[in-house]
């Protein structure tokens, strides 16, 4: 798995002040996408031990809200095993934080992959440019939804997740 960056003390991509691990790969190809430069799988660098530790000391940094996977792609199959195990570790470890994934995909084609059942939020769907409204809150445009995953999981459909 590669990845451009880990922002700290981000406050765009979920609620409070948030650790960002920006992957590479992205095969969806949304028109007018923030962030093209990330659509190459091997773009970015290795996400190693260090990369890691480096994620782990932020996010246990006790003002840190919690952890957003965005890039890319996050559930991109060249990351899709090395997140969810990512979103496993980080549930079991600092169950006090959030964690939250953008995906281009939609929550109906992720939801029976387990490990995003262990996140909080998931930003599912592509950006559409007709759209874009940046008044919407953590989303570019607004097809794309902002979903409650435990209580979408319990209820059985799509729940929104509250001040989105
Ligand atoms: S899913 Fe996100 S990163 Fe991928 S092309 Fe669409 S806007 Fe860009």
């Amino acid at each position: 798995m590669r990845y451009h960056n880990i922002t700290k003390d981000d406050m765009l991509n979920g609620p409070g002040l948030r650790v960002v691990l920006w992957l590479a790969a992205c095969s969806h190809g949304c028109p007018g996408c923030h962030n093209p430069i990330t659509w190459d799988p091997n773009g970015g660098v290795l996400f190693d031990e260090d990369a890691k530790k480096e994620l782990f000391e932020i996010l246990s940094r006790e003002y840190i809200s919690g952890i957003t996977f965005s890039g890319g792609d996050p559930l991109h199959l060249n990351n899709r095993k090395e997140v969810g195990d990512l979103i496993l570790e980080i549930s079991k470890l600092f169950p006090q934080k959030t964690i939250w994934v953008y995906t281009g995909y939609l929550w109906e084609e992720i939801q029976e992959f387990y490990p995003i059942r262990k996140a909080d939020v998931v930003v599912d769907g592509k950006f559409i440019e007709k759209l874009k409204d940046k008044s919407l809150s953590w989303k570019g445009s607004s097809n794309q939804r902002v979903i409650d995953i435990k209580k979408s999981l319990v209820s059985n459909r799509v729940v929104l997740f509250e001040g989105a």
